[in-house]
């Protein structure tokens, strides 16, 4: 085996990291996903899975990708430009266009290409982009990758979106406002009117990321347009992710034609990779009409959410100001996020342990999220195992 000439260099930084409690490691699943899975042979409850309305093992979607796969194969073989996008990619498109309202859908293969390839795409060296400083990950990379200039503002702060705007001087070139729709990590809602108006005031394109917000947020599931009550022809692009509510893979980006045609010229994590399966976007397909018409896991994974929210104030504990599935609870230092993550793992709950650099300084929480696929007495137990865990721990 070869090691790298500064291999010691990066052991030393491993050392570093594990000393801090910072070290990430993957853990193997064994069968199925869900609310109850086994990890790394230890039976687990679970409260940090994205899939919030249950749908990732839902019959019908498991049924559309075995019938796709069966007819056309499974790998797609080649990128969308060359042969690789099929029929049932088109019906994907098609159908989302209905579900967002807007005038086209390009997909992607996933949600951090698609917000790497909309902004790249999009935006160019001289250009603005203007971004909350929580917003994920593949939205800040994107905004590197586009090399135009990168201006933030703090986490919802309208009054200094509008400053940002001004100093932009956005008369005089390109400037795009980007948001998470929900914040992935502190599950709140941009304040989406005001972000839109002062976006249009001060000439700047927008572009949602809602891939925390679509299938969940609003009577339909439409994300956080549907929240605001805000009419799709009011948000120049939105960028959804499949993975989360719609149970399956992959990421699209919704805009009117000239938005779209343009990314498939330019945007290079469309062009130079290779199609997402068809299996899989028919599965997405089979997911949307559940979507679109199983309102009870909403309502349900809604009754999920008020009861945890009840539960923990009567214990105390201070939960951030969501209504999203994600409910995080900020325990502050990193080491007793830490000891409290590993204390409700001996327990058999899993909840995500988010620590710096995924959040500020000082932020380090439990990060739990609900699905419409657990049940009130599993709300129930999380409660009471965090009640005895944070006792001890502190
Ligand atoms: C999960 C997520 C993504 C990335 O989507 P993938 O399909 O998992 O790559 C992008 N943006 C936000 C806000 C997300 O939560």
């Amino acid at each position: 085996m070869a090691s790298l000439p500064w291999s010691s260099s990066l052991a030393s930084a491993l050392a570093d990291r594990q000393a801090a409690g910072r070290y990430r490691r993957v853990r193997t699943r064994l069968g199925a996903q869900g609310v109850n899975v086994v990890l790394d042979g230890k039976p687990m409850l679970s409260f940090c899975s994205n899939d919030y309305l249950g749908l990732a093992t839902h019959p019908n979607i498991k049924k559309a990708f075995i019938g796709t796969a069966n007819a056309e194969g499974v790998g797609s073989g080649a990128a969308h430009l060359l042969s690789g996008h099929s029929r049932t990619h088109q019906q994907l498109e098609n159908a989302l266009v209905e579900f967002t309202g807007q005038q086209r859908v390009l997909l992607f293969s996933s949600g951090y290409q698609a917000n790497l390839g909309v902004i790249d795409g999009l935006m160019s060296r001289g250009d603005k982009v203007i971004q909350d400083k929580l917003n994920h990950a593949s939205l800040l990379d994107g905004g590197r990758l586009s090399e135009a200039t990168q201006v933030r503002y703090p986490h919802a702060d309208m009054s200094r979106l509008e400053r940002r705007l001004v100093q932009a001087d956005t008369a005089d070139g390109r400037c795009l406002v980007v948001s998470d729709g929900v914040f992935s990590m502190d599950g709140d809602i941009v304040p989406l009117p005001e972000l839109l108006a002062l976006s249009k005031k001060h000439h700047a394109g927008v572009l949602i990321d809602d891939a925390h917000g679509l299938g969940v947020l609003g009577a339909k599931g439409k994300g956080c347009l549907e929240h605001w009550q805000i009419e799709s022809d009011s948000l120049p692009i939105v960028m959804g992710t499949f993975g989360k509510a719609f149970g399956t893979a992959g990421a699209f980006v919704a805009a009117d034609e000239v938005v779209i045609e343009t990314l498939i010229q330019q945007s290079r994590t469309f062009v130079y990779t290779t199609a997402q399966p068809a299996a899989i976007a028919a599965a997405t397909l089979a997911s949307l009409k559940l979507v679109e018409t199983e309102h009870w896991r909403r309502e349900k994974l809604q009754a999920l959410i008020q009861q945890f929210r009840l539960g923990a104030k009567e214990l105390g504990l201070t939960l951030m100001d969501s209504m999203t599935a994600i409910q995080p609870l900020v325990l502050g230092d990193v080491e007793q996020a830490v000891r409290v993550g590993k204390a409700l793992e001996d327990k058999g709950f899993l909840v995500g342990v988010i620590r710096p650099p995924t959040v500020p300084e000082g932020a380090a929480r439990l990060r739990v999220t609900l699905s419409a696929t657990h049940t009130e007495q599993d709300v129930n137990q999380l409660l009471d195992a965090l009640e005895a865990v944070l006792c001890i721990a502190q």
